[in-house]
């Protein structure tokens, strides 16, 4: 297992959705990185590229605000 980079406690970020671990900064092939879980590599993981924790927050939120609903629902 790879050397994980650990993100910054300044830096807003939610939880894993399935285990709960904070996430961490991962680098694959070709300098790219990944935010992913630093417990599970078949847990939500974002697409190699820039460091994206918007693409993690967006698919580990796990307290619903409930806005897209409002909106669905007009
Ligand atoms: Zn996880």
């Amino acid at each position: 297992m790879g050397k994980f980079i650990k993100i910054q406690p300044s830096v807003v970020c939610e939880n894993c959705i399935i285990c709960g671990s904070r996430p961490v900064i991962d680098q694959v092939k070709g300098n790219n990185f990944i935010v992913r879980c630093p417990k599970d590599g078949t847990h939500y993981q974002t697409s190699p590229g820039l460091v994206n924790i918007n693409d993690w927050n967006m698919n580990n939120r796990a307290q619903d605000s409930g806005d897209e609903l409002k909106l669905a629902a007009n």
